[in-house]
């Protein structure tokens, strides 16, 4: 592993990785055009056909819905984005106006150095041989004076640069480390609760949200962060959907929604336990589901520790069969596992899960979650009946407002909890949408093998 002072860190090293995209993390376009037009001098106009123009598939790196967009480039000038023609959305105009960005007079081409105060706006173009000299004297100075961790890669959201911030981070792993951020930026709450509760990151239901009789969406706006796909919430609606919108915001998707419900920021975990309450105590829940699909049946001991038949193997999970009156591997085939503490013998000393959620929610009367949300309690008593019996019913959180808010995972861990609760899990028009991101997709290789010897250094959250 070589650290600092053995890499020659001279200007055609920054250079080489400048081309890899590696210094300057913000210098890239997230248009993938950039065809210098503004020293030319204006084409004559002429009457062209489709065919003159030469068209490049590409897409929009915008954090939204990744659109397929096509590119019409007449004489080396980019003239026209539009959603390609096979691609199941109609951009909207934020993609559509790249050929505004690229061209744009404001946009930054050159490398500015700030000359005033943080905040006066004042800065110099400078030439890239400048601003390589400048970066390579700062990180030498920071190493020098801080060490690694002195340096911050502060990366962007999701799929923006989902390739450039691992050249980021491989650029100063090579240099021995550096303090990184935990996590993305933009989806850490719905990351932390749906790994240990599903075990995966990806519930993407955007492609049947028409197929839904209830859509709750949940501190997220997707009239405006799903702009081109929010025909299908208009779909769902016209074939008899109830859109709620629950934000402290009158939103954009507020002024399409049947009913909006206000809330107070932060509290939305504790309308969650009430709606969850409400499920258990008018038995809104899916047995059937619950028993087939979910963990709501594993037996827990009084310390809330779940009881499995080896110790060792994690996966070996315990339920109380039914049938048989007795403990079995939750995998066991033809067995009925107990879901409530009725199915339990009288004097077990263990429990099952869905008792202790039961439990967890009962705190949470309509008196309490009125008090905490100042959503009136008729209202949360309505909601919790109406999102538990119009099936298929979705969540809509799409990496919502909890993201990084304090205790932010148990609104999320809340909303999985209320679908998996009513079967709404798998079914098209159901779950808890989080339009996800590239990397749930498809599997992205690190750009460079990982250096073997990078120093441990704790990420913030
Ligand atoms: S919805 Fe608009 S901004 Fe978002 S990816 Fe599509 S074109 Fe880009």
């Amino acid at each position: 592993m070589k650290n600092i002072s053995d890499i020659r860190l001279n200007r055609r090293t920054l250079l080489k990785l400048k081309g890899l995209g590696v210094i300057g993390l913000a210098s890239i376009s997230p248009c993938a055009f950039s065809l210098a037009s503004e020293d030319k001098k204006p084409l004559p106009r002429v009457r062209l056909k489709l065919s003159d123009y030469q068209t490049f598939r590409s897409t929009c790196a915008m954090e939204c819905l990744h659109c397929n967009l096509t590119a019409y480039v007449y004489q080396g000038e980019l003239k026209k984005i539009e959603a390609s023609k096979d691609f199941n959305v109609k951009c909207c105009l934020r993609g559509m106006s790249r050929t505004k960005w690229v061209y744009h007079k404001q946009r930054v081409k050159t490398p500015l150095l700030r000359v005033g105060e943080k905040g006066e706006g004042k800065f110099k173009p400078i030439s890239w041989d400048e601003a390589l000299d400048l970066i390579e004297k700062n990180i030498r100075d920071t190493i020098a004076t801080h060490g690694n961790k002195g340096m911050l890669i502060s990366t962007h959201a999701g799929n923006m640069d989902s390739i450039k911030n691992d050249m980021g981070k491989a650029f100063f792993d090579y240099l021995g480390g550096s303090t990184k951020q935990a996590g993305s930026l933009c989806c850490s709450a719905v990351t932390a609760a749906m790994m240990p509760m599903v075990g995966l990151r990806y519930a993407d239901m955007r492609d049947t949200i028409a197929d839904s009789r209830y859509i709750l969406c949940w501190g997220n706006n997707p009239a405006v962060t799903m702009q081109a796909y929010f025909k299908e919430y208009i779909k769902a609606q016209a074939n008899g959907a109830r859109l709620v919108v629950i934000d402290p915001r009158f939103n954009e998707t507020a002024a399409k929604a049947d009913e909006w419900i206000p809330i107070i920021p932060g509290t939305d975990t504790a309308l969650a336990l009430g709606m969850i309450k409400i499920i258990m105590d008018e038995q809104l829940y899916d047995v059937d589901f619950l028993r087939q699909h979910t963990g709501a049946v594993y037996l827990v001991d009084a310390r809330k520790k779940q009881l499995r038949e080896k110790p060792d193997d994690a996966e070996s999970y315990l339920v109380y069969d039914t049938l048989t009156k007795s403990m079995v591997r939750h995998d066991a085939p033809g067995i009925v596992p107990a879901l409530t503490k009725a199915e339990l013998p009288a004097d077990a000393e263990y429990t099952t899960v869905f008792e202790l959620i039961r439990t967890e929610s009962q705190q949470w009367n309509l008196a309490k979650v009125e008090a905490e949300t100042d959503v009136p309690a008729a209202t949360v008593l309505r909601l919790a009946r109406e999102y538990a019996s119009n099936k298929p019913s979705m969540i809509v959180q799409n990496m919502s407002g909890a993201q990084r808010t304090e205790f932010g995972t148990y609104v999320a861990a809340g909303q999985f909890y209320l679908a998996l609760l009513t079967g709404n899990m798998g079914k098209a028009g159901g779950g808890v949408c989080d339009a996800g991101g590239v990397r749930q997709m498809m599997k992205i290789n690190a750009p460079l093998p990982a250096p073997k010897d990078v120093q441990k250094i704790p990420p913030i959250p």
